[in-house]
């Protein structure tokens, strides 16, 4: 497998709030890792693609909702790297399909459907069972692409970062990328995660698992900040989108309401109430998601 190589850089924004708290910015831009297979999802695949192709499967098989950035970077990877894929989307099938997955299924992605009781139950013997009956044997990646291997793949973020700084941030929805960046940290400055949806408790608790899995469970240097989550996973306010947009401009980058501008939103807001002490540097990770725009279009959010 030739592998993604990505050598994103690591930009300096700037703003008259940052010069007045004497605090330093910069944007590490994982969204330009590759064209479709984007941002934190790359990294959250990588060992999973090496591991499905050491154990001799030819078949991933993957759970999102409809909008999901990583059954698009799924799809995109499989058909990348020749892999079959299967994603077992939340939900009746919509026609026509939205741009993620028309998308999926360009790529080659077979499209499962599961309705939204069942999916709760997703990982259930009974229907990885029946899917196998259908499908013939798959690796198994789960929902969001979050497992140990995708925490690992995350904690490279760290190592391409070649500046010394005080806080790292993350827009958090299962919190695998997260308990990458702390790995890779290794207690070197502070992780902090915004959760995109409310009632991120949880991240908590699945942050610690993933770190006492790496026998990091004894790192402190990170938190979960639940205070910007807009009403929910995937709801936006004409506030935030109006953030976003203004922030695009100014920056001469995109971010997306779902993801990055929840955690840009949020940082500054922070940075605004003396959260960080004068002379931090803070690095926020782009994690991508632009697909997601489409999505937002698509259900005329935006
Ligand atoms: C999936 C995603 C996240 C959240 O990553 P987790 O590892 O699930 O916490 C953040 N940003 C973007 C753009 C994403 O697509």
């Amino acid at each position: 497998m030739n592998l993604l190589n990505p050598n994103t850089p690591l930009v300096e924004i700037f703003e008259d709030l940052f010069t007045k708290k004497q605090i330093r910015v910069f944007v590490k831009r994982e969204d330009l890792t590759d064209q479709y297979i984007s941002g934190n999802k790359w990294y959250k695949l990588k060992y999973n693609l090496i591991e499905a192709e050491k154990l001799g499967f030819r078949t991933l098989l993957t759970f999102g909702g409809a909008f999901s950035n990583h059954i698009h970077a799924a799809a995109a990877a499989g058909n990348k790297f020749g892999f079959k894929t299967i994603g077992v989307i939340r939900g009746e099938e919509h026609l026509p399909l939205n741009p993620t997955l028309s998308f999926a299924y360009e790529n080659g992605m077979y499209l499962e459907y599961i309705d939204r009781t069942s999916y709760r139950k997703k990982y259930d013997q009974e229907l990885i069972q029946k899917l196998k009956d259908k499908y013939g044997d798959f690796y198994l990646i789960p929902e969001g692409g979050s497992n140990h291997l995708a925490v690992k793949g995350c904690a490279e973020i760290i190592s391409s970062i070649n500046i010394k700084f005080d806080y790292i941030c993350s827009a958090c929805g299962t919190g695998g990328t997260l308990a990458g960046l702390i790995l890779g940290l290794n207690k070197n400055a502070f992780a902090l995660g915004f959760s995109v949806l409310k009632g991120g408790e949880f991240l908590n608790q699945n942050i610690s698992s993933f770190l006492k899995y790496f026998d990091a469970d004894d790192f402190k240097n990170w938190k979960i900040n639940l205070d910007f989550h807009f009403g929910g996973y995937a709801k936006v306010t004409k506030e935030l989108i109006e953030f976003c947009s203004s922030f695009s401009d100014q920056h001469n980058f995109i971010i997306e309401p779902i993801y990055t501008g929840k955690m840009f939103y949020g940082l500054f807001d922070l940075i605004k109430r003396d959260y960080f002490p004068t002379n931090s540097s803070i690095i926020a990770i782009h994690t991508g998601g632009l697909q997601g725009l489409e999505g937002l279009k698509f259900r005329k959010k935006i």
